[in-house]
């Protein structure tokens, strides 16, 4: 008889590729003799139809109704408080019919040949940008971006996440599933369903998927696990009102308690609830006339990962993610062989101990899955890579590819670990010439005192040497940087960007993140190693980060200061980050996919950079006309000065944290009491509809244009003006040059017969 078994991966991941758990989970279970499991990426299919006109032209109207713009009209002040809200709904306002307009348009130029155009590309990355803005207005206070979803309820009590699951008109995924996802699943009816759940942002679409699949479905047993879980899965088990979403959780690795939790399922057959007490990393929820209990069972073994089968992504929307080549996803270990890192949880939640798969095994499952689909890239899912592997994968992949010119061998990228005496200068052409390109290590900090209290066991000059091996091998290098680790002071980070800043032609990429302490890792458990305090959190249930008191150093909000100081120093210093070059960086495996092409890093750089000059001296020329395809809307607040305040560190710590999910204490009522409201100040806010971008004009600056549309072109309004106010011109022209810059203002070629020139002339005298 069949059993049939369904994945799902919920909402939100990032939208460029494919996520390995379910393959994993697919092929195990398919070689434990289940053969009827269908695995769904509900995350790339939600973005898929978010993004889609029928969609945003709902959304659209949606927010008409709950943010009307003329709500703001006539205030006084604007306070911290509503600023979202203006913003939201002025962009949606003004973009909108744009926006719906080019949406399919910018999905198919990430998925063909034009993404490798920038001028294609980075237009098309801020219409989905735009679009996404648009879905959480719809849904204020809620926000999804490309990566990360919140909601105006807090990831750390379940009692917000569970009456999160039910509140239809924040939670967009609630729609998403009745009308998409719950009439396939009522079709074919699984016994079993599965959800994944590697990052917060999963959580609240998770348990609202698992609500209505167990409504819709009584006798589905459904179950979740993943990474996310490895953290708050116990808390969430023992919370009131969970056992209504879920039946059970498997902790670390699903593959063997799935397909066990499988077989008893398959087996059962008598009116008591199945006894699932021998499947080992499963907690699951034992129900009796008196109640339902929470059983915790012992932990299984870890898989021999040597053992097990290459991941299965049959069935996965391959045609759905946004890039034009798929990069697939592989295991080539798991855990850390390292492990030590003070800070780190990673080895501790992937499940016990560090394994394998044999380097020949790797290339083998590599070649067979680049057969089967078509591809030619990979993402190695790995802490690190050892020493061992960095010498013997590359030997197996040259091997496994005989005949074939390195420039054709499969790519592939993965993080790393400073290991000096393994990338030596010979090692690092061989990675590169196996189809090596890219890695990201862990550097951390450039103060040696902070790294032994890491114990990364690496030193700087190490850092700097296995950089410049990659590096001048062709193989891009990314480091991850870490701002705020305990007792740091102002002066050591400074020192991190400046060893960054030094080191900028080997050093493409930074991945900088603040330092958090979460209850897994050394710094919560022993928090007097590092002369810390961990701060209580009372009536967070499902806690998993804590705010802390150091006695040396910065405190958590002089962190956060200082992570936007390095941020902007990054800007301005790295070309990948620099302007809208920073989407590269920003979707994950978009870089990659130019350096798999056959660009080299030292060319993408020099592209970046050259875009970014060209776009600082810009200047105009030949004729010239105002850009026909805007919109703009008038507005009593400025939209920049919104924007600025809602990125002060202060503001951001009031919305749930990107990595943690969850609002920090009190932290609204501090913002709102240290940032000052905004107050009055007409302005225009445009949207330019081909570069797909917003501008904000005074209101001369409106006039501008409108004289330049009057006029027919800038020439004959420059003519018009000789007569007027000395010094008009020249304002006139730099202000056009600006305008030039943000695509207001556009070359033309001439028609036969011009529209005859406006001979009106225009005082301008404030821009
Ligand atoms: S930071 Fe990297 S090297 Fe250190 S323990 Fe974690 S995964 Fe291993």
């Amino acid at each position: 008889m069949s059993f049939p078994i369904t994945l799902a991966f919920v909402p939100q991941g990032h939208f460029t590729q494919p996520y390995l758990a379910l393959p994993c989970l697919k092929a195990w279970l398919q070689a434990a003799g289940f053969d009827d499991v269908e695995q769904r990426d509900l995350s790339i299919e939600a973005y898929d139809h978010f993004l889609s006109p029928a969609y945003l032209r709902r959304a659209q109207e949606r927010v008409r109704e709950r943010l009307p713009l003329s709500t703001f009209e006539g205030r006084e002040n604007l306070p911290l408080g509503e600023l979202r809200a203006f913003r939201s709904a002025a962009e949606s306002e003004v973009s909108a019919n744009a926006v719906i307009a080019d949406v399919e348009a910018a999905k198919a130029v990430l998925r063909s040949e034009d993404f490798y155009n920038v001028d294609r590309y980075v237009p098309a990355v801020r219409t989905l940008y735009h679009g996404l803005r648009l879905v959480s207005a719809a849904h204020y206070p809620s926000e999804l971006t490309p990566h990360n979803f919140t909601m105006g309820y807090a990831n750390d009590r379940s009692e917000e996440v569970l009456a999160a699951t039910l509140d239809e008109d924040q939670n967009p995924f609630i729609e998403f599933y009745r009308e998409k996802v719950l009439p396939g699943l009522i079709a074919r009816k699984p016994r079993l369903f599965g959800l994944s759940v590697v990052y917060g942002s999963q959580l609240i679409p998770a348990l609202t998927l698992g609500r209505m699949v167990k409504a819709a479905l009584p006798d589905c047993h459904i179950t979740a696990g993943g990474g996310f879980l490895a953290y708050i899965g116990e808390k969430l088990m023992g919370a009131a009102g969970v056992e209504e979403c879920l039946d059970s959780m498997i902790f670390h690795e699903g593959e063997a308690p799935m397909a066990e939790l499988a077989g008893a399922l398959e087996a059962w057959n008598g009116p008591e609830q199945a006894d699932l007490s021998a499947i080992g990393s499963l907690t699951w929820f034992k129900h009796s006339d008196t109640g339902c209990e929470t059983v915790a069972n012992p932990p299984a073994h870890p898989v021999a990962l040597s053992e097990a089968p290459p991941p299965d992504f049959d069935g996965l929307p391959f045609d759905l993610y946004l890039a034009p080549e798929v990069v697939l996803p592989y295991d080539i270990n798991r855990g850390c062989y390292y492990g030590e890192c003070s800070f780190c949880t990673l080895p501790t939640v992937i499940g016990p101990g560090y394994r394998t798969r044999a380097a020949e095994t790797i290339a083998g499952h590599l070649t067979d899955l680049r057969d089967r689909h078509g591809v030619q890239n990979f993402s190695f899912i790995t802490d690190c890579m050892p020493p061992g592997m960095i010498r013997d994968l590359p030997e197996a992949l040259i091997e496994a590819q005989p005949d074939i010119p390195a420039e054709a061998r499969m790519k592939w990228w993965c993080d790393a670990r400073i290991e000096p005496r393994a990338y030596t200068k010979e090692a690092a052409i061989r990675l590169h010439e196996s189809g090596c390109r890219k890695l990201l290590f862990g550097f951390e900090s450039a103060t040696p005192r902070l790294l032994k209290l890491m114990r990364k066991a690496q030193s700087p000059r190490s850092v700097a040497d296995v950089a410049r091996n990659c590096s001048e091998a062709g193989i891009s290098v990314t480091l991850y940087a870490m701002v705020g680790f305990p007792s740091e002071t102002v002066e050591e980070a400074r020192a991190t960007l400046d060893f960054i800043r030094e080191h900028k032609d080997i050093v493409r990429e930074v991945s900088l993140q603040t330092f958090h302490i979460d209850e897994v890792a050394l710094t919560y458990r022993d928090p007097e190693q590092f002369n810390i305090k961990i701060l209580d959190g009372a009536g967070t249930d499902l806690q998993l980060y804590h705010d802390y008191l150091s006695e040396e150093g910065m405190t958590q909000q002089e962190a956060a200061e200082m992570f936007d100081e390095m941020m902007n120093a990054l800007r301005a210093d790295l070309p990948i980050f620099s302007g809208d070059n920073i989407y590269y960086f920003m979707q994950k495996s978009h870089y990659f996919l130019h350096l798999a092409r056959g660009t080299t890093p030292d060319e993408f750089v020099a592209q970046c950079q050259q875009r970014t000059e060209d776009q600082k001296v810009l200047k105009p020329e030949g004729p010239l006309r105002a850009n026909a395809a805007r919109t703009g809307i008038r507005l009593p607040f400025s939209h920049v000065a919104a924007a600025n305040t809602l990125a002060h560190p202060l503001a951001r710590a009031a919305r749930p944290d990107f990595l943690t999910g969850r609002f920090v204490a009190d932290a609204q009522a501090v913002a709102e009491e240290q940032l000052e409201p905004l107050t009055p100040q007409e302005c225009v806010l445009v949207y330019d509809e081909v570069g797909h971008e917003f501008v904000e004009l005074s209101r001369d600056g409106l006039r501008v244009l409108e004289a330049i549309e009057r006029a027919g072109n800038v020439d004959s309004l420059l003519e018009s003006l000789k007569s007027t106010t000395p010094g008009a011109r020249e304002r006139l022209t730099d202000y056009i040059t600006q305008l030039h810059r943000k695509g207001l203002i556009t070359s033309f070629q001439p028609a036969a017969a011009l529209p005859s020139a406006s001979t009106e002339t225009h005082e301008l005298t404030s821009l």
